[in-house]
């Protein structure tokens, strides 16, 4: 699916929403690897990946919420498959041992793997339904909507994870019910928690870093 130019601007975010990037500092976010300030790149308004530090994650706590984010493969992006522009986006992080739930980031655009690991898939569970995909070099949006699962007080599943995603525009996932956390391999298992950080990963591939920018949250519990 051509999903059209990207907007020239990146919209502002509504009124209630808690921006977690605006352009100018990374203070809601920090290093998973040592709890340190974000150690991302920050410049003309945009956060660039640094490999070298690894993942970042909110300071902040979620539960069920509304997420709008905008990320850019670089134009001189290389590699293949899934050494192509992967990062990725965790609704919910649990740590390293865990991992968490992740909405898959690549660059998709003529650029083949497996289908569940595409961009826009929630990552080895959950095809996506359209490819939206923009080429290397020009911004594309993700809008998600994130019910976190519910356990019971004896840790039992009560409810799945639910989500909906539209990647530029395009319903890529429509509230869909996740079998457990994404694992790259094995099965899906749920572990209980209750409020976690959103991620964004920095994957170990040797392709140039991506970028984000206008990271904006909504909180619906
Ligand atoms: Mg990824």
């Amino acid at each position: 699916v051509d999903p059209g130019p990207a907007p020239a601007a990146p919209a502002a975010p509504p009124s209630d929403a808690l921006v977690l990037f605006g352009g100018d500092g990374v203070g809601e976010w920090v290093n998973v690897r040592d709890g340190e300030p974000a150690g991302w790149t920050v410049a003309g308004g945009v956060l660039t990946v640094d490999k070298s530090v690894g993942d970042i994650m909110t300071r902040r706590r979620f539960r069920d919420y509304q997420i709008h984010l905008e990320w850019r493969i670089p134009a001189d992006v290389t590699g293949e498959g899934q050494a192509r522009g992967n990062s990725g986006l965790y609704l919910a992080y649990l740590g390293k041992d865990r991992g968490g739930y992740e909405l898959q980031i690549l660059d998709s655009y003529e650029n083949e793997t497996y289908v569940n690991g595409m961009a826009g898939s929630v990552y080895k569970q959950s095809i996506p339904l359209a490819d939206a995909s923009r080429p290397p070099g020009e911004w594309q949006t993700y809008d998600v909507v994130w019910t976190a699962p519910r356990f019971a007080a004896d840790g039992s599943l009560a409810s799945p994870a639910r989500v909906t995603a539209l990647h530029n525009g395009v319903l890529v996932q429509n509230d869909f019910a996740l079998e457990g956390e994404t694992v790259y391999r094995g099965e899906p298992e749920y572990h209980p928690f209750e409020r976690a950080a959103i991620m964004l990963q920095a994957h170990g591939d040797p392709s140039p870093p991506i970028s984000f920018r206008n990271i904006w949250v909504r909180e619906l519990d």
